[in-house]
Order: structure tokens, then C-alpha cells, then sequence
């Protein structure tokens, strides 16, 4: 049994039925797609999800109409205060559209989960929403005839006709009129002949930047109990999840709370012939009984990747692309077939790990404020990673209840007695052997020799070491302005000709 879900959608909502099927647009994840149309208050809503196996990929009811990619992990939660005890057996958007009956907008600040949703209200408005951490990015495109959202930006921007402004939400820069909604927002907007307003604009999540300064046990102990729960509610009863294990606490810890709730936990480490962590990973499977394999990558073939990264992450960044290629390397070469797979990705955020020399804790504690205030719009947590091979991720130390807590911890919790991520380490205590409880941080880019194979390939052709980052940068933007504004395919898209081409281009800058 593999994942139950809609991963993505792309929609259309106008005041006129559209006379012809819409086209299916072309996603970047690989799963079963299915046409979805509805109608109310004189709006029409025309469009095409992409799902793992699920059944209902609309839900409507009393004239609503709602379209959720991803799912729900407070859902007990949810139904209790619903005082509905059956709702927690529907599913997740049938939970949510519960939900919105009951509290209307906040529902969106009640939930905690993985997801983005589309409503159409029974007043002919367009609700967009995303989770607290926009996990799940979703786009929007406005013009005359009514508005387009989507789960993944490639499928409107090639839209005809002139796109207008949308007020509360991102517009992204290249002129094709696409709107990122931003993390932990709620927008209702409202469509009239050849305008779209927006209406309402709701927050329903911010990271907090108040510190608890409890003692170690407590501190302690939270973290354990909201790990494990982060854990237990993503693994959704399957019977074989998939961990992506690298050895180091984060993904260690998520492993062990895996075995712990599941009979068969799988993990899968990767690396290149340059570099691997494959050792510290063993010692994790070996110690926790995971179905462990290894998988390596020649690092060439694995830069020759990056178009499938940036049609996946839709991002020119090149750092967290950096970070993102391995893992999409490693899942494109997964076995087929439905997966559910649990990453330790993203907890070094809150917990300051890629900061580990930063002295004294108060400047620990800004640089995690503003990683904390700037992570929004890099879509490292996009299910897109893993969806262009048809398999579904999720992150536990994303969950929006356990990163309030990470977040809010006193600094000198995440650092202690001279170690990095020291209450998580403290947390996994008894739960993993004692060389990976004190492993150093390394980051997933490091470990896999994915920096150096990038950096390597450009030494090779000519490029001069001092200008390797500026030159990665700019082919990461011309990789994104090509794949996702131009819609190309990553497949047309050659490494080789993307360097030449911003070789030149810096040539020609030059004179
Ligand atoms: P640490 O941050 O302490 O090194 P970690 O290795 O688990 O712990 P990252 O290095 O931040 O975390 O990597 C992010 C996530 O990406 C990991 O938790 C893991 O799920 C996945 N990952 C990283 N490297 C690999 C790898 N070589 N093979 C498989 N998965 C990996
Ligand atoms: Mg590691
Ligand atoms: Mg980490
Ligand atoms: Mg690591």
C-alpha cells in the first residue's frame, strides 16, 4: 500500500464555463491524473489533479468545493474539536472541508499539516491557502476571464492573455504574471467581470521569536514526545516507509522513531565515488534493524541532474540546490512504485546546526531568527522533490507543533556543553548508538561530494576558481528562467549548453 494522496493540482476558476476540456498541464510529478470540475454561485471551476491512488480528488458539499494536495497530521485533533468523532476516518480533505464549515477561515490556523488546498465558497470566492511552512508551494495567475492556481509554477506560466496583480501574494519576477502564495497564508479573493480583488488576507502561522528558557529535562522531553508524534502521524499506518538516511542525528533520530511505530522501515543512503557517509549510516540501520541499501551516483551524472532539480524546486538558488540534488538523484532512482518516504531535512534550521561555531548565543539566536524569517519561497521542503518520481515526501522536524517548539527553545538548549543540536541529541539518547548520538553536523551537499562535483565540472571547463559560485548562480537563473518561465523540459536542457550559454553572456556583459 503506498500513499493515499493528491500531490498537486492545477485549476481554473472563471465566471464562464469553459467550452473545451482543459489541457493537461505538464507537472513535474509523476502520478495518476484525473480531470475535476465544479460548480457554484456562477463560478466554474475546471482543472486536473495528480494524485498517488486517491480516490476522491475533489470534495464538495452545500456548494463548496475544495481541492487539498497533500495531507493532514492533527486530524484527531481536528475531529475531536469538531465533535466529530467520524470525521478522523473520512479523508483529510473531507476533514477539511469540516473543518472550514466549522470556523470558516481559522480553520487554516488549526491545522497542522503538509499541504495546499483550493476552496471554492459557496459565494462564488476563491480561497488559496498554504500550511504553516508553505511546504506544499502553490502559485496563482490572474487576468480577465478568472484565476489559475497551481501547485507548481511551470503550469501557468505559459498561460495566454495579460495577467493582472494579486494583492497579498508573491508575484515572481519574469513578467509571466505568476504569484507565489506565500507560507502560513490564507487569501480569499473575489471575481468579477474581468477583476480579481483581494478580499481577505490571513496569517496562520509565524515563527515565533519569544525563548522558553526551561530546564534540560523538560526541554528534553518535549522534543522526544513531539518527534515521536511527528513521526507516528506521518508514517499514516504504512506498512513499509522509506527513511532517506544519511547517518547523521536528524535522519538517525527520524529512523528510530519510524522502527519504533512501523513492523519494516526501509533506508536508503546515497553517495558518489567521491564521497559517501555510507559507514555512519550502517552502523544506524545495522543498530535499528532498517531494510538498509546504498546507492551511489557518479558525481557527473548527478550534476547533469540540476534541470530536473530546478523543475522539481522551481528555484534559482543555487545553494539549496546544492542540497536538493542528491535527494531528487537519489529518488529517481528508487525502485518504481507508490513510497511514502520520512527525511531528517530542514530540523538544522531552527536548531542552528549549519551554524555550530557561531559564538556567543545571542548571535546563535539571530542567525536562527532570520534563517527562520527567510526560509519561505526556497520550497527546500517541496513534495515536488520527490513527486517527479512519483513518490511522496514529508519532514518531521517541519511539523508545525514540534519546529514551534525547536524554534522557541533558549539557545543555549541547541547549544550545550560544547555540542551542536544538543536537546535533540539528548532526546534520541538510548534510542541510537552513542557514535551517532555525538556525530558531527554534515551537511547533505558535503557528505554526497555534490558541491565538489559541480565546483569540479566547472574547474574542468575553464572556469576560474574565483569565479565558480558567481557562475553557478547564474547558470541556476538561467536553468530557471528556461525550465520553469519557459516551460522547458529538463531533458532539453543540457548542463553543457546552459554553462556556454552564461559564459557568453557574461562575455558579451563585459565589453
Ligand atoms: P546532520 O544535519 O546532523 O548531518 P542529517 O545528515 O540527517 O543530520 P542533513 O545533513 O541536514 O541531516 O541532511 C538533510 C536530510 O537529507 C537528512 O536528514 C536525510 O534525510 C537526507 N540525506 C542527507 N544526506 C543523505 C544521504 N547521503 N543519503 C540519503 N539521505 C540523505
Ligand atoms: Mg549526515
Ligand atoms: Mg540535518
Ligand atoms: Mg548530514
Amino acid at each position: 500500500m503506498g500513499p493515499n494522496l493528491v500531490a498537486g493540482f492545477w485549476a481554473r476558476v472563471s465566471w464562464s464555463p469553459r467550452r473545451a476540456a482543459p489541457e493537461t498541464p505538464r507537472f513535474a510529478t509523476q502520478g495518476h491524473t484525473s480531470a475535476v470540475s465544479a460548480a457554484s454561485a456562477g463560478r466554474h471551476l475546471q482543472g486536473v489533479a495528480v494524485s498517488f491512488g486517491a480516490p476522491d480528488t475533489l470534495v464538495s458539499d452545500g456548494g463548496i468545493h475544495l481541492l487539498l494536495a497533500g495531507e493532514i497530521y492533527n486530524r484527531d485533533e481536528v475531529a475531536k474539536a469538531l465533535g466529530n468523532a467520524s470525521a478522523a476516518h473520512g479523508s483529510d480533505a473531507t476533514l477539511v472541508l469540516a473543518a472550514w464549515h466549522h470556523w470558516g477561515i481559522t480553520a487554516f490556523r488549526i491545522l497542522n499539516g503538509r499541504f495546499a488546498a483550493l476552496l471554492l465558497d459557496g459565494g462564488g470566492r476563491v480561497v488559496v491557502a498554504t500550511d504553516h511552512a508553505g511546504s506544499v508551494p502553490l502559485w496563482l495567475r490572474a487576468d480577465a476571464h478568472g484565476v489559475d492556481v497551481s501547485t507548481e509554477a511551470k503550469t501557468l506560466a505559459g498561460l495566454p492573455g495579460t495577467p493582472l496583480d494579486v494583492a497579498g501574494a508573491q508575484l515572481l519576477p519574469g513578467g509571466t504574471g505568476v504569484h507565489r502564495v506565500q507560507a502560513g497564508t490564507a487569501l480569499i479573493l473575489e471575481t468579477v467581470q474581468g477583476e480579481v480583488r483581494t478580499a481577505n488576507r490571513v496569517y496562520t502561522w509565524t515563527p515565533p521569536v519569544s525563548r522558553a528558557a526551561v530546564g534540560e529535562e523538560i526541554a528534553v522531553g518535549r522534543v522526544r514526545r513531539l518527534l515521536a508524534q511527528a513521526v507516528q502521524t506521518r508514517l499514516r499506518d504504512d506498512p513499509e516507509p522509506t527513511v532517506v538516511l544519511s547517518g547523521g542525528i536528524d535522519s538517525s533520530g527520524v529512523a528510530a522513531h519510524a522502527v519504533a511505530h512501523s513492523g519494516l522501515v526501509h533506508s536508503v543512503s546515497m553517495g558518489t565515488e567521491a564521497s559517501d557517509e555510507f559507514g555512519p549510516a550502517k552502523v544506524v540501520a545495522g543498530h535499528l534493524g532498517t531494510d538498509h541499501s546504498e546507492m551511489t551516483i557518479h558525481s557527473s551524472d548527478l550534476v547533469r541532474e540540476l534541470p530536473w532539480a530546478v523543475w522539481a524546486a522551481e528555484i534559482a538558488d543555487h545553494t539549496i540546490l546544492e542540497y536538493l540534488l542528491p535527494l531528487i538523484a537519489l529518488y529517481r532512482r528508487l525502485p518504481p512504485g507508490p513510497r511514502r518516504v520520512l527525511t531528517g531535512y530542514g530540523a538544522d534550521i531552527p536548531l542552528g546546526g549549519m551554524h555550530r561555531h557561531t559564538e556567543p548565543l545571542d548571535l546563535l539566536d539571530s542567525v536562527i531568527a532570520h534563517d527562520m524569517a527567510t526560509f519561505d519561497g526556497l520550497n527546500e521542503m517541496s513534495p515536488v522533490i520527490s513527486g517527479v518520481a512519483g513518490i511522496w515526501s514529508t519532514h518531521p522536524y517541519w511539523d508545525r507543533d514540534l519546529l514551534d517548539c525547536l524554534i522557541s527553545l533558549d539557545p543555549g538548549l541547541k547549544r550545550r556543553y560544547g555540542r551542536d543540536k544538543w536537546v535533540l541529541r539528548e532526546a534520541l539518547a538510548r534510542m541510537l548508538p552513542a557514535e551517532t548520538l555525538s556525530r558531527p553536523k554534515l551537511g547533505i551537499h558535503e557528505g554526497s561530494g555534490t558541491s565538489s562535483a559541480w565546483t569540479a565540472l566547472l574547474l574542468e571547463k575553464g572556469v576560474p576558481p574565483g569565479r565558480v559560485e558567481q557562475c553557478k548562480a547564474a547558470m541556476a537563473r538561467r536553468m530557471h528562467d528556461l525550465i520553469v518561465l519557459r516551460t522547458r523540459h529538463p531533458d532539453e536542457i543540457s548542463f553543457d549548453e546552459v554553462l556556454a550559454a552564461t559564459e557568453k553572456g557574461r562575455t558579451r556583459h563585459a565589453l
